[in-house]
């Protein structure tokens, strides 16, 4: 017989409900009902002096059951229930608290008389995430243990307080160390003894913290201007508000109300969308879970430029020791220079202690010398884009790293088989696609060559994890997922530039659904030396339209020396690093319109703007499925929310296509490729989105075959 996931148990006088629902003791349907039903039991045994709530395992209740939520019948009803249930006992209810205490195991916290914590436990309501506010009461609870600023703070940015500030902001009364269930039982033991205990938090005012009169106002304004997108954060002001200013039993209504508003909202089912692809990306088809990794104890990067340096803080902030190659001494020292002032502005700012920059920095062992590599497990090569340099380097850590260590490139556009070949040992080669500042974007691509072992494979994904990266693999093509998909998106603003919109036009209109930044400002940070090289080798490799209007706009402004941000001018002109429209690329798009025989317009507006940017970027998207290169569409709605600032509220390109309707996506696809011209298949409509469209299927319907 298997154990119920709740159970009641006597221990003296004390009763004891126990969750254990492996592994973070989730808020499934089973525990729900049993809790509810352990709650009667205890009701019913007048012989118990009071209750404890205590969770087997690694952690108290660490959330709900987030699927649970696109069920049309979800209701947090009978959970409610019952936590109004627990508070309303006339005996000590106490609850028992380690791991991590998240969402409706923090608001099942609350609802107990008191709660006792281990030192490291953590607290939060993570619910914004989702796009969702606590639906169990946790707006109206909260508010009333740590007063409104607090909670405010803690509902809508989701952060986590640890144990000593949530007995300091009230949300616990005691922290102490040792066996949750012991530490439970003792505390209880002291609240009878003391004939303490029924405290019940819903009968408890707000504290007054002698709020100005517009405080609500403001914080709507506030959370407004902070997450236009989000109605969450509108909708967890408002609760608390009637927190703070109604009666217990209204503020419940009106969580109950906001709270099911916002589950069904197109902006939380993007979002849950989102948190279930992370997961899922994680999942290699065909590749067992179980497979051995290659142990990877010391990391070795060659070339210490923007990319190495950024790569070896992220294996340095975990605590792995890294040796940086290059191949001047000139080169080593501002490497090295650049990661350390890193490491101090972190310090500056209070995100680390001096000593924790010195302990980072002696993790990173520079030299000159190549062969100091022999004894890493795995290296990765991030010298510069040139496919000659990188086939020598490649042959060279074929012969230098040790059998069985890993080569990985960080190569942007070049054919990872083709390096792999070079090595020599190509089961043993991976792509790691690092995006910049390395050190700072979450996004890894890491590509999967035609003779990549599979545990060379699991171990990158599992690198990933330590280094606290989302990693999602690419099969080889040109600008594996995220830069393949950025090319037609930066194809198609360029065109609208020499057709007549200002880079603050194009920008705006993206920005305005979203975007973090605009296609101009983007390449303008990223550097257009940097895109109009990549552009001129892809040509020169043969893997460019036969079209001399390509991309034309930043290989002129390349010629130019108009590098971006950098230099102070390329898209725009930047006065500081604000960007403004500048008269010379105005001057620049029509002359280099006229040289083409592009029609210049006035009457370009921001739908269409945003159509000819993105419907192409789902098309490109949709070819990818096709060709295999992404395993399903959440993957490369990861690539673009994580690596590219697409708007997190849609979902990602992939997930916002079905919103659209691919039917509308493919007919606006025609229309262009009808009004524009479609001389070299910029507008040919995908075959998969053809079929799916025929088809009335989805994307998220899982893709045919
Ligand atoms: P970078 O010019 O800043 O750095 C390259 C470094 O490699 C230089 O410091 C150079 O001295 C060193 N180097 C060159 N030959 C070497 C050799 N034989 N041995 C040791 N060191 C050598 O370039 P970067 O921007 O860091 O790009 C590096 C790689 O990362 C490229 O393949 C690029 O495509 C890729 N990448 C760049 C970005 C980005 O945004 N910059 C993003 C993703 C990937």
């Amino acid at each position: 017989m298997t154990e119920p996931v709740v159970s009641l148990a006597r221990h003296g006088d004390m009763a004891v409900l126990t969750i254990a629902n492996p592994p973070v003791n989730a808020l499934s349907k089973a525990v729900v009902a049993g809790l509810a039903e352990a709650v009667l039991a205890f009701e019913a045994d007048r012989s118990f002096a009071g209750l404890l709530v205590h969770c087997t395992g690694r952690t108290f209740v660490a959330g709900g059951d987030i699927g649970s939520f696109d069920d049309p019948a979800f209701s947090a009803a009978p959970y409610n229930r019952t936590l109004a249930r627990i508070e309303a006992q006339d005996r000590p209810v106490v609850a028992t608290l380690h791991g991590t205490v998240l969402g409706g195991g923090l608001e099942l916290a609350l609802a107990c008389h008191a709660r006792v914590a281990l030192p490291g436990t953590q607290f939060g309501l993570p619910e914004v995430k989702l796009g969702l506010l606590p639906g169990s009461l946790g707006t109206q609870r909260l508010p009333r243990a740590v007063g409104v600023r607090q909670a405010l703070d803690m509902i809508s940015t989701g952060r986590s307080l640890d144990a000593e500030a949530a007995r300091d902001a009230g949300i616990v009364d005691a922290v102490r160390a040792g066996d949750p269930l012991a530490v439970g039982l003792a505390y209880l033991g002291e609240l009878q003894a003391r004939g303490e205990g029924v405290r019940r938090l819903s009968a408890q005012p707000v504290p007054d913290e002698g709020l100005p009169a517009d405080f609500f106002a403001q914080a709507l304004q506030a959370a407004a201007q902070r997450k236009p997108f989000h109605p969450a954060a509108r909708s967890i002001v408002l609760a608390v508000q009637a927190a703070a200013t109604r009666p217990f039993a209204d503020g419940e209504a009106t969580e109950a109300r906001l709270f099911e508003q916002l589950r069904v909202s197109p902006e939380s089912q993007a979002l849950r969308h989102l948190f279930f692809a992370e997961r899922q990306a994680a999942r290699i088809p065909g590749l067992p879970r179980d497979t051995a990794l290659r142990p990877v104890r010391r990391v070795g990067i060659l070339g210490a430029g923007t990319m190495g340096g950024g790569i070896a803080m992220n294996f340095a902030n975990v605590g792995l020791p890294v040796t940086l190659v290059e191949a001047s001494a000139e080169a080593l020292a501002r490497g090295l220079g650049i990661i350390r002032r890193n490491y101090e502005a972190s310090a500056a700012k209070g995100r680390m202690t001096s000593a924790q920059v010195d302990e980072r920095m002696a993790l990173l062992h520079g030299t000159l010398d190549d062969t100091a590599l022999a004894d890493c497990d795995l290296v990765i090569e991030a010298v510069f884009e040139d496919m000659a340099l990188k086939q020598q380097v490649c042959a060279r850590l074929g012969a230098v790293c040790r059998p069985g260590a890993i080569i990985a490139t960080n190569t942007s556009t070049l054919d990872v088989d083709v390096l792999a070949e070079a090595t020599g040992r190509p089961a043993d080669v991976v792509g790691l696609h690092f995006f910049s500042p390395a050190n700072v974007m979450r996004l890894l691509e890491v590509v999967r060559g035609a003779r990549t072992a599979p545990d060379v494979l699991a171990t990158a994904m599992q690198l990933a994890r330590t280094i606290r990266k989302v990693a999602v693999v690419s099969g080889v093509c040109y600008g594996f997922i995220g830069n393949r998909m950025a090319e037609v998106y930066m194809r198609e603003a360029e065109f609208l530039l020499m057709e007549g919109a200002s880079p603050s036009q194009v920008d705006g209109a993206v920005e305005a659904l979203g975007m973090a930044m605009g296609p101009c400002r983007m390449l303008d940070m990223a550097g257009i030396d940097v895109g109009a090289r990549t552009v001129i080798e892809y040509g020169k490799a043969g893997g460019l339209p036969p079209d001399d209007s390509y991309r034309a706009m930043v290989r002129r402004l390349y010629e130019l020396g108009r590098f971006g941000q950098k230099t102070g001018a390329g898209y725009y002109r930047y006065q500081g690093r604000t960007p403004v429209d500048d008269p010379e690329v105005a001057r620049i798009a029509a002359e280099l319109a006229a040289a083409h025989g592009i029609a210049r317009r006035t009457d370009i507006g921001a739908p269409e703007i945003v159509e000819r940017l993105l419907y192409p970027l789902i098309n490109e998207g949709v070819r990818i499925l096709e060709e295999g290169i992404a395993y399903r569409p959440g993957d490369i709605d990861i690539v673009w929310t994580a690596g590219y600032g697409f708007p997190d509220h849609l979902g990602g390109p992939m997930w916002w296509a079905d919103a659209l309707g691919l039917a509308t996506v493919a007919d606006r696809l025609t229309f262009y490729g009808r009004t524009r011209g479609d001389r070299f298949g910029y507008w040919r409509v995908a075959p998969l989105l053809s079929e799916l469209v025929r088809s009335g299927r989805r994307l998220s319907d899982g893709l045919p075959g």
